[in-house]
């Protein structure tokens, strides 16, 4: 499988993690829709949120209380978090991944 999330959480691809735990890592997006844009991202492949939650819910719960630690981090007032799920809604990266926003003032 020819994915980049796994290639990146697997240290294939040299990346800076702002977060590294059991099950998740987190980096910066390519590219950012806010001052600050990181995405979550669980070490072990699944296609979306709703499988992620399926086959690894521990993971679901890191990425949140990473999300958390990292807002801290960040100084980050409030904070938007997103997953997307399917083409539709935008999603072009089929490896699980939250998207983790701030920085900015959100409508
Ligand atoms: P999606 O559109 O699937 O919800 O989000 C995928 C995100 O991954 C996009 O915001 C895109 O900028 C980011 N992205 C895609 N390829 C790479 C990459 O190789 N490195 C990093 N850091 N971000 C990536
Ligand atoms: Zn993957």
């Amino acid at each position: 499988m020819n994915c980049i999330f796994c290639k990146i959480t697997k240290g294939e691809i040299p990346t800076n993690f702002h977060y590294e735990g059991e099950r998740v890592i987190a980096f910066a997006d390519l590219n950012p829709q806010a001052p600050t844009h990181l995405l979550l991202v669980p070490k072990s492949h699944y296609e979306n949120a709703a499988e992620l939650a399926k086959g690894d819910p521990n993971a679901l719960v890191e990425i949140f209380s990473a999300a958390e630690q990292l807002a801290r981090e960040f100084n980050l007032e409030g904070y938007r978090t997103v997953f997307n799920t399917g083409a539709a809604a935008g999603q072009s990266v089929f490896h699980a991944h939250l998207h983790l926003l701030g920085g900015r003032a959100f409508s």
